[in-house]
């Protein structure tokens, strides 16, 4: 059994779920488990919708919600002709659903509102896309997620319970004749039922997490690039194609922010050595980027760049040391406002963090730090990421840029710069 999951971008419109369909094709051998992201950018729509929500800007929302309607009305003729197919009552269905649940007013607790919204995004691309495979003649069962997936009520971020998921997974997971399971990425829901969802990009986490208590034979996930490459297109014109890596070197880079892969989508199938191939959706016979239990004879450096960095300073107001007590209240400042710190040095009278350019968290770290110590901060930077780097590929990140901090280990060196211009 295989497990793929298709993103945003491989299932935006008829054209490319028709193509979901020759990829499909091509593994006529096979019983797939099919994770599904909702369609082109309907989580930022809905986030946008949400926040509508919470204002009580009805206007706004409505015109929303009826856009969001008719993207997937849309999608939909494109790929049934006959009006009257079964895709469109159930996709109406579920936006009378999403449309009841918006006239409802919001609870007090954003992040719960948030999880049981957000979910339609890959309710609707999963159904649109499960009647149109069994249509194909691709005998397609579609699977609510939620039913066996069982996770904590951290709304937004909950947090998978292993024993008892597994459990249920196994459970409903059967292939009954049937050649496909269709299920959405990002959901699951609490012992309760009420829907949770797993942190923005959490499709990739689900293929691994059910390729895992399903011990699958791999996970392929599609995508619009080649595979996983050696720098952001965006920043180099010369990129490589990495076509093996170790699950360490796809923690590394995913963890310091190359963004083809969720950070954690390795760690379940490292446990259980499951191989992960990443491959483009308009090259399917490429091979694309296989993470496995992998060597390679040559190593290959790969650039990683954060944009619009921020470089706090902080020591305290009487010129004393930095110590635990000060780490302790900075870190404690810092994750009660969920700000992540991307880099961070010490010396004896000032502590440094390079944190993303989030202005409303930024403002509520520095208010309240400002309370205790004296803070500066310096914003415009830019963090590179070198894995296997040498002089020359630092020479390479470096020209026309002022280095602000460095910070050296064995395999990786990050460089804070300053853009010359
Ligand atoms: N649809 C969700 C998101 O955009 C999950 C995913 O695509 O992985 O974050
Ligand atoms: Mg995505």
């Amino acid at each position: 059994m295989l497990v793929f999951k298709f993103g945003g971008a491989s299932v935006k419109s008829a054209e490319a779920v028709r193509n979901i369909v020759e990829i499909l094709k091509r593994y006529h051998d096979e019983e797939i488990v099919v994770v599904v992201s909702a369609m082109g950018k309907t989580t930022n729509a809905l986030e946008g919708i949400i926040e509508h929500y919470a204002n009580g800007n009805s206007e706004e929302l409505n015109l929303e919600y009826q856009k969001l309607r008719e993207y997937h009305l849309n999608v939909l003729s494109g790929l049934f002709e006959d009006t009257h197919h079964r895709a469109y009552t159930a996709v109406e269905e579920l936006f009378d659903e999403l449309g009841v649940r918006l006239a409802k007013d919001p609870t007090l607790n954003y992040d719960y509102d948030y999880d049981q919204l957000i979910c339609y995004g890959e309710l609707l691309s999963t159904t649109i896309i499960g009647h149109f495979l069994n249509s194909s003649e691709l005998s397609t069962r579609w699977m609510d997620i939620r039913r066996s997936l069982k996770t904590s009520n951290n709304w937004r971020e909950a947090k998978v319970d292993w024993e008892l998921s597994t459990e249920l997974v196994n459970k409903h997971f059967a292939f009954n004749g049937e050649r496909i399971l269709i299920t959405q990425g990002f959901l699951g829901s609490t012992i309760n039922d009420q829907t949770t969802s797993l942190g923005r990009e959490g499709s990739d986490y689900t293929a691994a997490i059910l390729a895992y208590m399903l011990k699958a034979k791999s996970v392929t996930i599609w995508k619009d690039v080649p595979g996983v490459l050696n720098a952001d297109p965006k920043y180099f014109d010369d990129t490589i194609l990495l076509e093996k890596l170790s699950y360490l070197d796809a923690i590394e880079l995913a963890y310091f922010g190359t963004s083809v892969i969720h950070p954690k989508t390795i760690k379940p199938l490292q446990n259980k050595n499951i191989n992960l191939h990443v491959k483009s959706f308009m090259n399917p016979d490429a091979p694309g980027t296989i993470v496995g239990n992998l060597s390679y004879d040559k190593l290959i450096p790969s650039f990683i760049f954060k944009m619009d960095q921020v470089l706090i300073r902080i020591s305290p107001l009487d010129f004393s040391f930095i110590n635990e007590n000060n780490l302790e209240e900075i870190f404690g400042i810092m994750n009660k406002h969920g700000m992540k710190i991307n880099l961070m040095q010490n010396s004896a009278i000032s502590f440094k963090m390079i944190v993303n350019n989030d202005k409303r968290k930024l403002r509520l770290v520095t208010d309240e730090l400002e309370e205790k110590y004296k803070v500066a901060y310096q914003t415009g930077l830019e963090l590179v990421t070198i894995r296997y780097f040498d002089q020359s590929t630092i020479d390479r990140v470096m020209i026309n840029k002022e280095l602000i901090m460095e910070q050296r280990g064995l395999q990786n060196i990050e460089l804070l710069i300053r853009d010359l211009g």
